[in-house]
């Protein structure tokens, strides 16, 4: 993380804890070159999930289209809402684990290939 004040690269985490009710963790960032001190916010990025479809439209990701995914494929089978909500998560986890390790460019966010 770069130093705002004199650009250099090399910065230290001095202290690191959790804010905004666990959403997010403040980092104390100190400049090896010069010294001085800043802080830096780690987020996840939950709006930058871009869904493209078959026929190349985008559209942003909506869990409830997985929900009715899921109740589609388990029509005729003994599945509660309960369990399909479960199965929603774990879709939508996964995405999102992959989009945060996938989107460090701001311009290039993580693209899933919808069914
Ligand atoms: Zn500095």
């Amino acid at each position: 993380m770069m130093c705002p004040y004199c650009g250099n690269i090399e910065t230290s985490v001095t202290d690191s804890r959790l804010a905004d009710d666990g959403r997010s963790i403040r980092r104390r960032r100190e400049c090896s070159k010069c010294g001085k001190r800043f802080t830096t916010y780690e987020r996840t990025e939950l709006e930058r999930i871009t869904v493209i479809k078959k026929d190349n439209t985008r559209e942003p990701f909506d869990r409830n289209k997985i929900i009715s995914g899921i109740m589609k494929a388990c029509e005729k089978m003994p599945v509660t809402r309960e369990q399909m909500d479960i199965m929603a998560d774990r879709v939508e986890r996964a995405i999102r684990f992959k989009g945060w390790v996938l989107s460090g460019n701001p311009d290039n966010p993580f693209l899933l290939i919808c069914l």
